[in-house]
């Protein structure tokens, strides 16, 4: 196991390409986390119902990460190992499925391709270590809950609060900031967003985002430190207006549905996972000037 580690440290190319590898692997079972946490939580939601009205509790299949096997939504047709290759498969059956001929999203291929280049280049840029691993794990979390808040406005729990307790562990061994700004950056990432929602529902009447987001910017924050918090409200807000604008104006998207913010939330935290300390640096000293 050393030997094997002292190679991967010897090696950034090595590392670099076996973390793809990993990336793409892990970015099929992230296909199955996206498409069945939604559908867990409603079950969940349903037993609680069920239990609250002392009604019988609901009898379901078990179903969770595991199972039931992978099928295809149209013709139940069971995904073998070799229709689950990351990528390569969706090229081989031309998007199409092997039972039935129905299209398979192309979503599939691009959140394994994203997970496995996105790893690469964490591996990459961080190098042997555990800043490497932290990085690898936040990358996974970030593509789920994107997905997910697309599909349902929803930034799960089940999440949203494991990447605030594992940000603030890694830094306990300062993999990204020290423990100090990183507890700082989850109270403060929290507070932030909590004040923004309360200001704008006393000022419009209206609830502008979930507490989802809360927890995704104190993640964000026990993962990068303090420090990183205006930057990324600056970029989500500037993404999510722009988006919003265009999708307002071109779609002509009703001004009352709600936009998901946790994609642009989680896009910032991506480009502050990289280039956080450079480009806070870069502001701080403009407003120094
Ligand atoms: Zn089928």
């Amino acid at each position: 196991m050393t030997e094997l580690f002292q190679l991967l440290e010897s090696s950034p190319p090595l590392f670099t390409g076996v973390c793809v590898v990993l990336g793409l692997l892990v970015g099929s079972f992230l296909n199955v986390v996206i498409h069945r946490i939604p559908k867990m939580m409603e079950l969940g939601w349903r037993q609680q119902c069920a239990e609250l009205h002392s009604e019988e509790p609901v009898h379901s299949e078990p179903y969770n990460l595991l199972v039931p096997r992978s099928a295809c939504p149209h013709c139940h047709h069971a995904i073998s190992a070799w229709e689950n290759i990351p990528v390569i498969s969706y090229l081989l059956l031309r998007g199409r499925c092997r039972g039935c001929h129905a299209a398979i999203s192309p979503r599939y291929p691009i959140i394994e391709a994203a997970s496995g280049i996105l790893c690469g280049f964490a591996a990459w840029h961080f190098g042997f270590g555990l800043a490497a691993v932290g990085a690898i794990l936040l990358i996974w979390a970030l593509l789920a809950l994107t997905a997910i808040d697309f599909d349902t406005q929803l930034l799960p729990d089940d999440i949203t609060l494991p990447l605030i307790w594992t940000g603030l562990l890694f830094n306990l061994y300062g993999a990204f900031t020290t423990l100090h700004d990183a507890f700082l950056g989850a109270v403060l990432g929290y507070l932030a967003l909590w004040s923004v929602y309360w200001l704008f529902k006393l000022v419009t009447g209206k609830e502008g985002m979930g507490y989802g987001d809360f927890k995704l910017l104190a993640a964000l924050g026990a993962w990068l430190g303090w420090q990183i918090l205006p930057l990324m409200i600056i970029l989500s807000s500037l993404v999510g207006a722009v988006v919003g604008i265009t999708l307002i104006v071109a779609v002509k998207h009703g001004r009352d549905i709600p936009i998901p913010f946790g994609p642009y939330l989680a896009g910032g935290g991506l480009i502050a996972l990289f280039w956080g300390k450079t480009l806070t640096q870069n502001y701080l000293q403009l407003l120094a000037q």
